[in-house]
């Protein structure tokens, strides 16, 4: 069990991982840790869950073998296509997994995070599918930035918070939904948008997720008589995309994993949002991971022009992936991500989020050989960010 890239019984990855959480939320957190597993494996959550995935949200996926992109790149590139589940990201897959659970620990209360809105429609629509009570906190500055989402949500049914302290932004979010999440443990679940937090979110995420690597095996299985590609490309701002296209070839040494995360200005600008290189070690949201902080242990705002990206964090497994050198990082910027936009746009047909962009954009800093089979996790469309879009080509003008 040297070798392992999933975690032990407390939830460590490496040195990263575990449970931080305040006495208050302890009991309810271990309790959690008890039971996800046996609940993830009963035969009528599995059958719910995929009968859900199927029939609501549009699963399987397709993989798209993109010509165009192929031939600039010089191998051959699949396009794992979550932008076309309902909602329009890969996000969907977590909060039905989430709600489920949320649903047989028999909680009347949903609360959640979200920065850009993404999350936070996600599980307003699966709140609104099985009738349980939303509230979705998000930072006042996102919730003046990303109005079309508050408004999606609020159709929905949910209630939008404004986290009024901090910046105002994801991270003032997130402390007000573990202030909620403590006060009112007995009847709520906190669903967690990404692939971290305190143990077992990283690894229930991962796993709600993992269907996406499943689809690629024996979808590239039918495409080119091989069930693994020679690469998984994926943006990370928590990681759950990432986590998700990577889980079934975790432990497969002929896959080669890649990780795109924003550069936002510039690693070295001081607007940035490269936590890989720019994060140390140490305590958030939960978990012990990499993260962007002062020297005395204040959290650094980060920056990126994509939401999403916005994070200060990493994923507990992602820290331990690039740490024991299984996975490779590669940084791109707001500008690199604008232009993979529009070229994809054009060349494919295919507007991807920005957030995903980030993951086309360092495509021309690997050395591909012709034959190689490369996997991109399209983790979502770009509908949500044609303002950003629209702005910036006018600015470039
Ligand atoms: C939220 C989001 C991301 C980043 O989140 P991960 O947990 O790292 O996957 C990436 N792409 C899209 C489209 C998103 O909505």
């Amino acid at each position: 069990m040297n070798n392992t890239y999933h975690p032990t019984p407390d939830g460590f990855y490496g040195e990263f991982g575990g449970a931080y959480v305040p006495e208050m939320l302890h009991a309810n957190v271990a309790h959690l840790q008890e039971v996800y597993q046996q609940i993830m494996d009963e035969p009528e959550f599995k059958q719910e869950f995929e009968q859900l995935l199927s029939d609501y949200v549009g699963r399987p996926s397709p993989l798209y073998l993109a010509k165009k992109l192929s031939a600039i790149h010089g191998c051959n590139i699949y396009l794992k296509r979550e932008d076309l589940n309902h909602t329009g990201a890969h996000k969907i897959n977590n909060t039905i997994g989430q709600i489920l659970l949320a649903k047989r620990l028999n909680k009347k209360r949903i609360i959640a995070e979200t920065g850009a809105g993404q999350h936070g429609v996600a599980t307003a629509t699966v709140c609104a599918l099985m009738g349980l009570e939303c509230i979705v906190y998000m930072g006042a500055v996102d919730i003046k930035r990303q109005a079309p989402n508050v408004a999606r949500m609020q159709m929905l049914g949910a209630k939008v918070v404004p986290a009024e302290s901090g910046s105002k932004t994801l991270k003032d979010a997130t402390n007000e939904a573990i202030r909620d999440w403590i006060n009112n443990a007995e009847d709520t679940h906190y669903i967690i948008g990404s692939a971290i937090g305190p143990h077992p979110y990283p690894d229930m995420v991962t796993k709600f997720q993992s269907v996406i690597s499943e689809e690629v095996k024996y979808q590239l299985k039918e495409k080119t008589g091989k069930d693994h590609p020679d690469y998984v490309v994926a943006c990370v701002g928590g990681g759950s995309n990432a986590a998700g296209a990577f889980y079934h070839f975790l432990h497969d040494e002929r896959v080669k994993l890649i990780l795109a995360e924003a550069a936002g200005k510039g690693i070295d600008s001081g607007e940035s949002a490269a936590t890989s290189i720019l994060g140390t070690k140490g305590i958030i949201h939960g978990c012990m991971t990499l993260l962007m902080q002062t020297e005395d242990g204040q959290i650094v705002e980060p920056y990126s022009l994509s939401a999403g990206l916005d994070y200060p964090g990493i994923g507990p497994m992602h820290a331990h992936l690039i740490k024991t050198g299984r996975a490779t990082v590669h940084a791109a910027t707001d500008d690199e991500a604008m232009q993979a936009v529009i070229a994809l746009s054009k060349d494919e047909g295919i507007i991807p989020a920005l957030e995903t962009a980030h993951a086309l954009a360092i495509l021309e800093r690997i050395d591909f050989k012709k034959e190689d089979n490369v996997v991109i996790c399209l983790s979502g469309r770009g509908d949500k960010d044609l303002n950003t879009f629209i702005d910036y080509i006018d600015k470039s003008k």
